[in-house]
């Protein structure tokens, strides 16, 4: 794995958001540090984040993140524009500009559009900018949105023609069972999506999280297709990401097809 050079990592709002539904900067910061350093090995980082939900929640000071889409969607405006501040006054810190990225899926169904969203892409990798995606939910109706940023950080990795995509999740991997249960163990490597691993994947994630390993798995077979490998690793100690990049084994590596 050592050759990787251009990487897309996906953190989840479980891993970026305190139970209060606000945003945990300790988390944050540190997550940022460590991509501004992979950086300055000259890796290549585009970031799919979630949590601008959770931080809309934390700035309304709502108690629990409302079930509505349309409360969602206007939630996610307001969260938004501060969660991207935040990582752009965190990335400054350490020398580096961001971009931020708002797609739907129509966007990269369309052929032109499609393109204009590469081309962006590769100017800002270009320019040494991190480019900050996020799901446009105030425009995306249940028929054209990517329904979770795992599909998303998906689409974006084969868009940027990515080495690996990296899941940081609140968890240490994908288990064989339900990882609430004692007797549930890690598995390392996934050679195939078979039934038998979908099996394993319990129902919604976390109260704060979405689609749990389901839509991680999607993600998989998504990016797994063109070749590109992926891993879900724990977001709650970034630093893995050195490991990650050094080839070394760390959470659960879904292998991509060998073109
Ligand atoms: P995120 O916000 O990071 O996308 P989610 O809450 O959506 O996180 O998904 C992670 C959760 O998925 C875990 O905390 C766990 O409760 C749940 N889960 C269900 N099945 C599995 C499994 N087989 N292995 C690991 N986690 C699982």
């Amino acid at each position: 794995m050592n050759k990787k050079k251009r990487i897309v990592v996906k953190v989840g709002t479980s891993t970026l958001t305190h139970d209060t539904g606000a945003i945990n900067l300790k988390r944050l910061e540190a997550l940022v540090r460590v991509l501004a350093d992979l950086m300055n090995m000259g890796m290549e980082v585009v970031l799919v984040s979630s949590g601008a939900i959770g931080v809309g929640v934390g700035k309304l000071g709502l108690s629990e993140k409302p079930a509505d889409t349309r409360q969602k969607q206007a939630l996610a405006a307001i969260g938004q524009a501060s969660l991207v501040a935040i990582y752009e006054k965190f990335f400054k810190e350490y020398g580096y500009n961001t971009g931020q990225v708002l797609l739907t899926k129509f966007v990269l169904d369309h052929e032109t559009r499609y393109e204009s969203a590469k081309n962006a892409f590769e100017t800002m990798i270009g320019y040494g900018v991190i480019p900050i995606v996020n799901e446009n939910d105030v425009i995306s109706t249940y028929e054209i949105e990517f329904g979770d940023n795992d599909t998303l950080s998906a689409y974006v990795a084969k868009l940027v023609d990515a080495d690996l995509l990296v899941i940081l999740s609140d968890i240490d991997g994908f288990y064989d069972g339900n990882p609430a249960q004692k007797d549930a163990k890690l598995i390392e490597v996934v050679e195939e999506i078979t039934e038998e691993i979908r099996a394993c994947a319990g129902g919604e994630g976390t109260r704060r999280g979405t689609g749990g390993m389901r839509t991680k798995l999607n993600a998989a077979e998504l990016v797994g297709e063109v070749g590109i490998d992926m891993i879900i690793a724990n977001g709650n100690t970034p630093e893995l990401l050195y490991d990650v990049i050094d080839g070394k084994q760390v959470g659960t590596l879904f292998k991509g097809k060998r073109q």
